[in-house]
């Protein structure tokens, strides 16, 4: 059972960074407003994500770590995700793979502790905590020396972390986040914070932009609100003297699930094509509201590609969107 574990979790946890994807789409599942992330050396030697959701029963904490035992949903339902996790496999993968503490109380339970490593689960403990849930990870891949190997500097799993992070908070803006670097111990550097965004949806993702990719490009921003035969597009689009020389600050999310889909980067490319040279890169944060059967999120573990149901839909709308909202300010 630990063997296939540790096979099945190279497929879940690629490096330090999806690991924290899974911790914080689980935060986010159970309702969380504030997310704090602490990392050390990149997230190799310790991840910890504490949040103020509605925790885990100190009975349940055996099952959180069993594979397959919690899927959110269940088999014949893969096209109507809901809640960004289902499959089950992210904590059984990151206890085979390292050392994993999960600290959690749930609303009237005392709180309770459990710790699993290289796959071996300890008994259920009492443990301290007011609220919510604390997920530690230390020593990443130390069951799996071949895969430590294939890891990159600290530095740029940091940036990998930061990334996910700044994807995770574009997408959910009235939620808190904090990024910090505790490698040289006590409380940290803060790599990245964000406090939750007030107001209506575009307020917040207006405040939430500036955060992210400045205020410079929040307050110059199109707003960008279009739909078509039940597809909807909401969100911002640069101007195109804010475009970029590589595809970073391009945002993009399919019912709030942030992806790299060729699909929308070609969509967005093609609606800038007359403004700039093919070395630059539009910023933009979108996001592709539709049915769930519209889509299929599920082609592969990392979830960043989708499918859609109706691709040329999806891109005359984001390209049609895009020209208007350009041509309105004057391009
Ligand atoms: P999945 O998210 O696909 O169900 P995971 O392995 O990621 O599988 O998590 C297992 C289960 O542990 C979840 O279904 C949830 O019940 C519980 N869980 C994990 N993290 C948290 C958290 N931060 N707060 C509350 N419950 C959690
Ligand atoms: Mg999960």
């Amino acid at each position: 059972e630990a063997a296939v574990n540790r096979i099945a979790a190279g497929e879940v946890v690629e490096r330090p960074a999806s690991a924290v994807k899974e911790l914080l789409e689980n935060a986010l599942d159970a309702g969380a407003r504030r997310i704090e992330v602490a990392v050390a050396h990149g997230g190799k030697s310790l991840i910890r994500v504490t949040d103020d959701g509605h925790g885990i029963r100190a009975g349940d904490l055996p099952l959180a770590l069993a594979r397959h035992a919690t899927s959110k949903i269940d088999g014949s339902d893969l096209l109507n995700i809901a809640s960004f996790g289902f499959r089950g496999e992210a904590l059984p993968s990151l206890g085979a793979v390292g050392r994993l503490t999960i600290t959690s109380r749930a609303p009237g339970e005392a709180a309770a502790r459990i710790a699993v490593s290289g796959g071996r689960m300890g008994p259920v403990t009492p443990a301290a905590l007011t609220r919510g849930t604390v997920v530690e990870l230390h020593d990443l891949f130390f069951a799996t020396p071949a895969r430590l190997k294939f890891l990159r500097s600290d530095r740029a799993e940091g940036q990998a972390i930061a990334d996910v992070i700044r994807r995770l908070a574009m997408a959910e803006p009235f939620v808190a986040f904090t990024l910090r670097d505790v490698s040289d111990g006590g409380e940290g550097r803060v790599i990245f914070r964000a406090d939750a965004e007030t107001g209506d949806l575009f307020d917040a993702m207006r405040g939430r932009l500036a955060r992210v990719l400045g205020a410079d490009f929040a307050e110059n921003a199109l707003r960008i609100d279009a739909r078509r035969e039940g597809v909807s597009l909401l969100g911002y689009a640069a101007l195109p003297t804010y475009s970029r020389g590589a595809a970073v600050a391009q945002y993009l999310f399919v019912n709030g699930r942030p992806v790299r889909d060729k699909l929308l980067i070609g969509a967005l490319r093609a609606a800038y094509a007359d403004f700039l040279s093919r070395d630059r890169h539009p910023a933009a944060a979108l996001f592709v509201e539709c049915d769930p059967t519209f889509v299929d999120v599920n082609v592969h573990p990392a979830k960043a590609e989708v499918r859609f149901r109706e691709p040329g839909l999806v891109r005359g709308l984001i390209v049609s969107a895009l020209r208007h909202a350009l041509a309105e300010a004057g391009h």
